[in-house]
């Protein structure tokens, strides 16, 4: 019998038709958002759970534990709801309200930390990590998860791969763990070489810096959620990457007022950077094949945020 399970992943690739003045290749879009979760994340939360049954470390009835921006969250929970496990996530006070009403409305324990950097007690994923130890609960760990890259590596760059029907010049995504680009990025890049795989990182994480430059930059901090970093994440192999591409949080936000109004994708913000870092490849004249951006979650996340036209005049 099939389950919503299997309705994870083979998601739409489309091409963008009204924001792409200029551009001498087509952009498109992988519609990440359209996963039953609405986020890419529904994909690992599958391969965590999956990959740990298989590995025989989850009784039945277990507990989850995930540090998370909100995405793993929602697709754990609806992962746990259906297999019968028990989720709490552990998110930091900066992710929307959205967010966590929607996990809590999924079944979710939900326990808010203070936008603490790596390493610091207080840190997200450290408070998980002792949460997990304390209740003999498992930790999913998405940040140090192999299944995490992998399930890119087995679904995400194939699809990407079969529906560009192997032309594909570009691959633009942001990092928050780096599961996404790396395993996308190995796969492309193991079929065709001369595929350039492109961060598009937010003004203030410190990646681009370390792409770039070769050392992480200056950090500070920045609104759009879910991707940059102070650190380099355990996942994330920056060697799969050619290039990064800056995007403040202005630009990645009228971008997805743009990408919502002109073109019916109701996604996030961090679909926004990624598109802009998208349209400046194929406006470059060297570009050969089509550039594909990654559009990681939908809108219903943001109303109180990029949907709130108060909130947004007040970005910088
Ligand atoms: N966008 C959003 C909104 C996210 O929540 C995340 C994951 N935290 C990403 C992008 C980045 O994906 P990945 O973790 O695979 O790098």
């Amino acid at each position: 019998m099939r389950t919503l399970l299997d309705a994870i992943g083979n998601t739409p690739l489309v091409a963008l038709s009204r924001v792409t003045a200029g551009c001498h290749v087509p952009v498109l879009v992988k519609c990440e958002h359209m996963n039953p979760g609405g986020s890419v994340k529904d994909r690992l939360a599958l391969a965590i759970v999956r990959d740990a049954e298989a590995r025989g470390v989850l009784a039945p009835g277990a507990t989850l534990v995930e540090a998370t921006a909100g995405n793993t969250g929602v697709g754990l929970a609806l992962v746990a709801a259906i297999k019968g496990y028990s989720l709490v996530c552990v998110m930091p006070e900066k992710m929307s309200h959205d967010k966590r009403s929607a996990l809590r409305a999924l079944g979710a324990e939900v326990i808010i930390t203070d936008n603490a950097p790596p390493g610091d007690p207080k840190n997200f994923q450290m408070v998980a990590r002792r949460i997990a130890e304390e209740r003999g609960a498992f930790l999913t760990d998405q940040f140090r998860n192999a299944a995490n890259p992998r399930v890119h590596f087995e679904s995400t760059g194939p699809e990407i791969y079969a529906q560009c029907e192997g032309k594909v010049g570009a691959f633009v995504a942001g990092v928050g763990t780096g599961g996404t680009i790396t395993g996308v990025g190995r796969y492309l890049k193991g079929r065709d070489p001369s595929v350039q795989i492109i961060l598009a990182d937010p003004a203030g994480s410190r990646l681009a810096g370390l792409v770039n430059e070769g050392a992480l930059g200056a950090g500070s901090s920045y609104l759009v959620e879910g991707i940059g970093s102070s650190e380099v994440p355990q996942v994330l192999d920056p060697s799969v990457i050619d290039r990064a591409e800056v995007v403040t949080d202005r630009e990645s936000f009228e971008m997805t007022h743009r990408l919502v109004r002109e073109e019916g994708l109701l996604v996030g913000g961090s679909a926004g950077t990624a598109v802009v870092a998208a349209l400046r490849l194929a406006r470059d004249a060297g570009m050969k094949g089509p550039v594909v951006a990654l559009v990681p979650d939908g809108w219903d996340r943001y109303r109180s945020k990029i949907f709130d036209p108060a909130w947004m005049n007040a970005v910088p």
